[in-house]
Order: C-alpha cells, then structure tokens, then sequence
C-alpha cells in the first residue's frame, strides 16, 4: 500500500519518484511505503490551507468545536483500530499504545472548550467614556512537525487547538511512522471538516523546509530531537514565523534514603524502559543520595530482568522494539561506549534471546553503574532502554548534575519528606517535575514545559500556552460620542 497525502478534502496520490518502506520494527516487515512529498506538493497543500482560512476562521467557534466533538466519538470508536496499528507501525506494547490513543483524543476534549478558552477580556471606563477589549484572533496557517516515538498523539498536541481557534493546519508526520496519521485523517474526513482545514503532506526534510520557507504558512509546531528543533526555530524565525519547538531530553531520577523503594523502583522502571526508552520524559539517570544505594540497585536490577521483551501485539510483552536497525545501532553503541568508558554493566541488554526476537530491532533493559557525570552515556540522548546509576552523596550534588545537564525537559524525585520535595521542586531547572511519579507527563490541560536545550520558543504545547500559541490578540479602544 502507497500512502496518499490528504490535501483540501481529498485523498490524493503523491506524484514523488522518491519512496521509504514503512516496517514494523518487532518483524521488520513492510508494512506500507511512504511518498516523500515534492515542494509543488506541499505548495498545494498550503494553498488548500490558505484558501480553507478566511470561512474556517469566520464559523462561529461553538461550531469549530462541534467538528471536534464529533471527531472524539469516531475517535473512541476506533481506539483498538489505532492502537493495534501503533503497535505495528511503532513497536510499543499495546497497553502503551492504547495509553497514547487515550492522551491524544484527551486534547480533542481540551480544545472542544474553545468558546470559553478563547474568549478575551474588556474593561470599561479606561478614561472617561472609553471602553477597551481585548480579544484573540485565529492568524493563519500553521504546520505541524511531530517525530517518531508518538506518532499519533503529538499531532493532536496541536492540531485541535490550532484549528479549534480558527486557523487552518498541514501536518507532515514522521516519516517512519505515518500509519496512525493516515487513520486519524481518515476520521477527520469522517467527521466532516470542511475542505483545508486540515491536511497531510508525507514527507521528509525537504517538505519541512518548504513548509518553513513558505510566506503563506504562520506558525510551526515541531517535536523532534535538539538539533533538529534549533534548526526549525532559527529557519522559521528567518521566515517570520512564530513557532515552538520541542526538543531532545536526558531526564535524571533522584531518589533520597527516606524513599519508599517500592514505589521508587516501579517509577524508575516505568520510566526508564516504557516505551523501550523511546520517550522524551524517560528516566534516563538515577541518582541515589547516600546510603540508599546498594538497597536500590539490587532492587533494580531484580526488577528489569523480569521485563518480558518481545512483539508489542502480545500482551504479556512489557517491553518491545526500538524503532529501526539504526536507531539499534545507534543504541549499542552508546552501550559499548559505556563500557569502554569504564562503568560497570550490571544488566545487558545486547544479550537477548528468545522466540520472535530474530527479526526485530530489540535491546534489552541495560542497567550501567559508576556511571561519571562527565561520560557520554550521563549526557546524551540514548532514547533507548539504557539507565545508568551515579551514585551522589546529597541532594546539592545531585542538583548540580542535573543543572550541568544541557538538557531540561523531565526530572522526579522519589522521598518520603515535603521538605526535600519542595526544595527539589524550588530549585531544579527543569521544566516537568515527578514528586514520586517516574514520568510526569503533563495531561493535555496543562502545558508541556521542556526548559534549557529541550525547548526552543516562548509558548509550550497544549494546555492555555496554545491558545496563545495559535491566536494574535487584538486591543480595540473604544469611544462613542
Ligand atoms: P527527528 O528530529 O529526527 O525528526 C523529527 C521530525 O523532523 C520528523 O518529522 C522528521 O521528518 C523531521 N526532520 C528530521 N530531520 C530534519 C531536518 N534535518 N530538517 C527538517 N526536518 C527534519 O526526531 P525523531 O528521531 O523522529 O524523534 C526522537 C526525538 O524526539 C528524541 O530526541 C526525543 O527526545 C524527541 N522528543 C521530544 C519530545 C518533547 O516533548 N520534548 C517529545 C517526543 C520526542
């Protein structure tokens, strides 16, 4: 199967020579191919999007949201449909992927309050006889950049904000991953939203600079990895555009020696090997203070050789694949890389056996320890099952690693006192904090607040960041005489 873009309320076969198999990661298995979309292509979907603007931004915003209303039913109604197909496009274990089904149709709810979320603000008498408002109006079209580790959720971080406030949207998914995309347009046909406002263009770098060097689109929302962010930023800024851009992570777990273990131990897991690693909020350091230590990583290591690896579609797999045979590359290499570094393997991954793994792309749970804050492995995105232990002797130093970190996205603290917690809370420069939570994932009615090198921009995803994000606002002065 050839995936078609979706452009001004169509389906529409992509006329590019250039082509990428989309495989399923557990078997390697062509799933579909993937057009990488022409500039013309993703002229014509700006066009589409453009021309859908001025009667999409004037329907009343009680009716914009109805659209969304109706996309959240078909949307529930499919939940299995997608998740199965995430598993198979992605990797991740079903009861993963129907929790990232569950957090993307959340943002559709979010932005179905739009009558209230967007209203402004007025006061009367400013000077005597004048009144003054404030209101928000839609600016445009907006792209939408997302990556490969949530290939159904990031979208709907933005799009049903963007278009709940009136603008008109082009999502370019990841281009490994653009099955769940292609059902989720599907259902937004479905749900009859008129022609342009919302569209799909396949593709890779090429059609994101042509989303980026486009007059005609506003705003870019991107979610990816650092470097990729920066350069997305700077180019759409060169370009006049607002954008915000979401980047890489190297999130780091401290746990204190009042900590309830158990409870330190499940978050530490979850969040370092969910989502075989592949999330932006995963543990990726933990930071033992004092005598904690040799209890703890015992504990932890009991623990993660007891995850089951395998297919995603079984359900009694806990842990499946990584997304590509170079993203396992890249991910062993960071293993051997610890190694020579000199920390000390407690769990290795690499030794992997078993029925069904022969085909895919699978690293087991890796467990480093003497892990150095200067190693490579202390400071780089791995975004894969690998977690390394520095042991620390107090709260101060484990702050100061976490501070010297060039990223900032996630952090967590795992104690039993309201005074460590608050003074965590108070002082670590990150923008997502866990207070005995793993992986503190913002839900869609808070903002998504990566700081440092994993955020480039002014406005964060969901949560009211968005409706700023996709609305100028307008201060009218008014006297009748
Ligand atoms: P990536 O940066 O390789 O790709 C992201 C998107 O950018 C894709 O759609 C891709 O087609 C496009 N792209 C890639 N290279 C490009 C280039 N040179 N010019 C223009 N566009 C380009 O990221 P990925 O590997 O798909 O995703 C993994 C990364 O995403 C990790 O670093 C992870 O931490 C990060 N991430 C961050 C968050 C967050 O909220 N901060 C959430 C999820 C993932």
């Amino acid at each position: 199967m050839r995936l078609k873009n979706y452009i001004n309320g169509q389906w529409v076969e992509s006329r590019s020579s250039q082509v990428l198999d989309v495989r399923n990661p557990a078997t390697d298995e062509v799933l579909a191919e993937v057009p990488l979309s022409t500039i013309d292509e993703v002229g014509e979907a700006i066009k589409a999007a453009r021309d859908g603007f001025e009667q999409w931004r004037q329907t009343p915003p009680l009716t914009r949201a109805r659209y969304l209303f109706r996309l959240k039913d078909l949307l529930e109604e499919r939940l299995e449909e997608i998740s199965r197909l995430l598993v198979q496009e992605h990797g991740k274990t079903l009861a993963e992927a129907r929790g990232e089904v569950r957090r993307g149709i959340e943002n559709v709810e979010v932005a179905s309050g739009i009558p209230s979320l967007m209203m402004g603000s007025n006061m009367e008498d400013i000077a005597k006889g004048i009144d003054c408002e404030s209101i928000r109006q839609p600016i445009g079209v907006f792209c939408v950049i997302p990556p490969f580790n949530f290939p159904f959720m990031v979208p709907l971080w933005f799009v049903p904000y963007a278009i709940a406030c009136g603008n008109t949207c082009i999502v370019k998914p990841s281009e490994q991953v653009p099955l769940s995309q292609n059902i989720l347009f599907q259902t937004m046909h479905e749900a009859g939203f008129p022609r342009g406002v919302v569209n799909l263009v396949n593709g890779a770098k090429e059609a994101v600079d042509a989303l980026l060097e486009s007059d005609e689109v506003n705003g870019a929302s991107f979610v990816g990895s650092s470097a990729v962010a920066r350069y997305v930023y700077q180019k759409a800024a060169v370009h006049g555009k607002r954008a915000q851009c979401l980047g890489g992570a190297k999130n780091f777990l401290v746990v204190m020696p009042d900590a309830d273990l158990d409870t330190a131990v499940d978050g530490i897991i979850g969040s370092a090997f969910g989502c075989a690693g592949e999330r932006c909020l995963a543990g990726s350091i933990v930071l033992p203070v004092g005598d904690v230590y040799e209890a703890l990583k015992a504990k932890l290591v009991q623990a993660s050789s007891q995850i089951k690896v395998g297919n995603g579609l079984d359900e009694r797999v806990d842990m499946g694949p990584v997304i590509s045979r170079r993203h396992r590359d890249r991910v062993l290499g960071y293993i051997e890389n610890g190694v020579e570094e000199g920390a000390r393997l407690l769990l290795d991954g690499r030794k992997l056996d078993g029925d069904g793994l022969r085909n895919g792309w699978f690293v087991g749970p890796t467990i480093f320890d003497e892990v150095r804050p200067e190693m490579v492995i202390a400071n780089e995105d791995i975004f894969g099952p690998v977690l390394g232990i520095i042991k620390v002797r107090d709260l101060d130093e484990a702050l100061r690693i976490i501070d010297a970190n060039p990223y900032g996205n996630a952090t967590a603290i795992f104690t039993g006192s309201g005074k460590w917690a608050r003074e965590f809370k108070y002082r670590v420069r990150c923008g997502m904090v866990g207070i005995n939570v793993g992986v503190p994932a913002p839900m869609s009615f808070f903002t998504f607040t990566g700081w440092k090198g994993s955020f480039f921009g002014d406005l964060h995803a969901h949560g009211r960041d968005a409706i700023e994000f996709f609305t100028e606002k307008k201060v009218v002065t008014v006297r009748w005489v």
